[in-house]
């Protein structure tokens, strides 16, 4: 049992802890958190400034270092996700950034699943490579691959799953085991589950990472960060984060605060909507193929069921013809975004070939399988029988 018997939370789903964790009222007794707009703190007395600053007594310094209201969005992203520690940073790419500028030094080596988000693909390959951290990229769900590219330099083993956009679905078990086996840490990039959906931490990942910007939020209204893990490595990322800069601001972590409160339901509402286009989408003669973990022809989705709650609310579908039909259909939409941000409560569609992943030789792009007819939605909170009206509307241009 536990060391507080007492704690409401102990033991709570993630629907209790994404509203409750962390929460501590001032004596103002406020219901709802507090935004500590201030860049800095006063100190009781001369003694208690130097003890703060020396890191021998705790307290609040300067909001680089710790601010209550990041705090608490900090220690509910480390409730929901199973972790000792979270640390949030002022975007996805600064959490990826500081975890590996924490934990890497020049002649470390990476292992990082091809098919992650390009920027990730960018920060690895042009910024870290610059200060002697060399990552090779292998086939997502090739476990053999994975196993071949790692060295005695290997520190990392870095993916996302389900991966964008052709939900790839990667066993992060498996992964996790050949991580120990070789002295690796394990990152899980969770930005399309959340913790509603997927924990990678209790699937044995050793820290994990959000774009908080997405289903954190929900609602497409602020950019931040967070990752999570065991206090050791999340103390060697404060320390970077002190040093470098790259913290979130008190008002996002509001934002994401309040964004967390519907995650659970919005997490299952995007993936029933999901679910049930990528089936209606299955049944029209005009589309070609549907990447869905939900649909059982999808080859990840015996593993998906085992390592996630729901499928998410990501999919993407190929339609019979070349790039200027998927335009066409694109084109069509009236009610969908054209953007190729995901994890909102508005829809969004995009063609991943010429925006998201137009980076990509055409050799990377065919291993990928992101086809010229390929077209990715992220289906929002709309009603499902509105997105469908909309999708035959793309249907009707092919
Ligand atoms: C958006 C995204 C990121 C980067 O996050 P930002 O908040 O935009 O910096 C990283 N990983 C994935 C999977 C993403 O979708």
């Amino acid at each position: 049992m536990t060391d507080n018997p007492e704690d409401p939370l102990d033991q709570a789903d993630i629907a209790t802890l994404a509203i409750r964790a962390g929460h501590r009222r001032t004596h103002e007794g406020e219901h709802g958190e507090a935004i500590f707009t201030t860049s800095s703190y006063v100190f009781p007395s001369a003694a208690e400034a130097a003890a703060r600053f020396a890191g021998d007594a705790p307290g609040n310094v300067y909001s680089r270092y710790t601010n209550p209201t990041v705090r608490l969005f900090q220690e509910r992203i480390a409730a929901l996700e199973g972790g000792e520690a979270a640390v949030a940073t002022a975007s996805g790419m600064a959490a990826i950034l500081s975890t590996c500028m924490a934990l890497l030094s020049a002649g470390d080596h990476l292992v990082c699943a091809r098919s992650v988000f390009g920027t990730t693909t960018v920060l690895f390959n042009k910024y870290l490579r610059k200060f002697g951290v060399d990552t090779t990229f292998v086939d997502t769900t090739d476990y053999a691959a994975w196993e071949r590219a790692i060295t005695p330099a290997t520190r990392v083993l870095f993916l996302e799953t389900p991966s964008n956009p052709i939900c790839e679905v990667v066993d992060i078990a498996r992964l996790a085991e050949l991580a120990r086996a070789h002295n690796c840490l394990l990152i899980v990039d969770n930005c399309f589950c959340t913790p509603a959906l997927q924990q990678p931490l209790a699937l044995g990942a050793d820290l994990v990472i959000h774009s908080a910007t997405k289903y954190l939020d929900g609602q497409g209204r602020c950019v931040g960060g967070v990752v999570v893990g065991s206090a050791e490595h999340m103390d060697e990322v404060t320390g970077f984060l002190r040093s470098a800069g790259p913290t979130m601001s008190p008002f996002n972590a509001w934002v994401f605060l309040k964004g967390l409160e519907t995650l659970r339901l919005r997490m299952d509402a995007h993936s029933a909507g999901a679910m049930t286009i990528a089936e209606w989408l299955s049944a029209r003669p005009a589309i070609e193929k549907v990447y869905y973990a939900g649909l059982p022809s999808h080859p990840g989705h015996a593993l998906a069921r085992r390592q996630q709650r729901a499928f998410g609310g990501v999919l993407s579908f190929q339609v019979k013809g070349d790039r200027d039909a998927a335009w066409r259909f694109i084109d069509a939409t009236r009610l969908m975004s054209l953007t190729a941000n995901l994890g909102d409560a508005k829809t969004t569609i995009v063609h991943p070939a010429t925006t998201t992943h137009s980076r990509l030789s055409e050799q990377d792009k065919q291993r990928a399988q992101i086809t010229d007819n390929l077209i990715r939605v992220a289906v929002g909170l709309e009603a499902t029988a509105d997105l469908i009206t909309d999708l035959q509307r793309g249907i009707d241009a092919l």
